[in-house]
């Protein structure tokens, strides 16, 4: 059987870097307690090494209802945190720790120009998702989050109002664009920046160009994960042989069964060493 592992498999350069910045701080030297606000990637291996430095998870509400004194640094993730997040650490001496991936704060500093320019935003995106909430917070919360084409019908602004359209940096090209030709058809003079991440279309362009070339595509990642789920519905709907893994454990000897080609891609929170597990058990296989 061919393995064939996809080149842009695994993080992407902001998940990359933000676990990078973690696993080099010197926990000698900071504030402690150490917790970081959310998960960094849906991924148990990846959470393990970051509690093995002393770091856990903390929950926005936890957050919100510590008392001064009990945290002594936050670390926000690569989907970055709305501005009020900032203000909270400095108002309880809270060290900040900030691994926000550089596309992402170029997502909320446009929401924050644009909000002040008085425009009517309208984020292509995953509601409830973290870096959705962020860049809405950056643009004051008045963001309305398009999810669907349903969330696209119930759009009304007054004729006169100014539209900026931005997107989740995960999105899929495809629906952003839908979403564009249909606010450009009622709005004329609304204005769209994608606001996509590289990283995320590679990946998605190159699954969906040779999912069906293969007999079996194998997508590591999290259905916790949303840019791995999405990579997976790429994948399934090009060839319905495939399957979503977390890790090597789940792979089954059945899905393999007199075949010869397998694609194997990973969405952007899981880490290599995960991917290089699953590839060495369909090896044995
Ligand atoms: S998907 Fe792109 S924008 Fe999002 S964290 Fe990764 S590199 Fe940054």
């Amino acid at each position: 059987m061919k393995i064939h592992l996809s080149q842009f498999a695994g993080f992407c350069d902001g998940v990359r870097r933000a676990y990078e910045m973690i696993m080099a701080l010197d926990i000698s030297k900071a504030k402690k307690p150490i917790y970081i606000l959310g998960s960094l990637a849906h991924n148990a291996d990846v959470v393990r090494e970051i509690n093995k430095k002393g770091i856990f998870k903390i929950d926005l509400e936890d957050f919100l209802q510590s008392k001064k004194g009990e945290i002594g640094t936050i670390i926000i993730t690569a989907h970055g945190s709305g501005p009020e997040i900032f203000e909270i650490a400095k108002e309880k001496n809270i060290k900040v720790i900030d691994t926000t991936c550089p596309k992402v704060i170029k997502v909320q500093r446009l929401a924050k120009v644009f909000s002040d320019r008085n425009y009517s935003i309208i984020l292509v995106g995953d509601k409830g998702h973290k870096e959705v909430e962020g860049i809405n917070a950056w643009g004051k919360g008045k963001s309305r989050i398009v999810s669907s084409e349903a969330d696209l019908e119930k759009l009304d602004f007054s004729k006169d109002k100014k539209i900026v359209i931005l997107s989740q940096t995960t999105q899929s090209e495809e629906f952003f664009e839908k979403a564009g030709n249909f606010v450009k058809n009622k709005f004329p003079k609304a204005e769209i920046i994608s606001t996509i991440c590289h990283t995320t279309h590679d990946r998605q362009q190159e699954v969906s160009k040779f999912a069906k070339n293969n007999d079996v595509v194998i997508v590591i990642g999290s259905r916790e994960s949303a840019n791995s789920t999405r990579l997976f519905e790429i994948a399934k709907e090009k060839n319905s042989k495939t399957y979503f893994i977390e890790n090597a454990i789940q792979l089954k000897n059945q899905w393999f069964f007199e075949m010869e080609k397998v694609l194997v891609t990973a969405g952007a929170s899981t880490p290599s060493w995960v991917i290089e597990d699953v590839v060495d058990k369909l090896k044995e296989m």
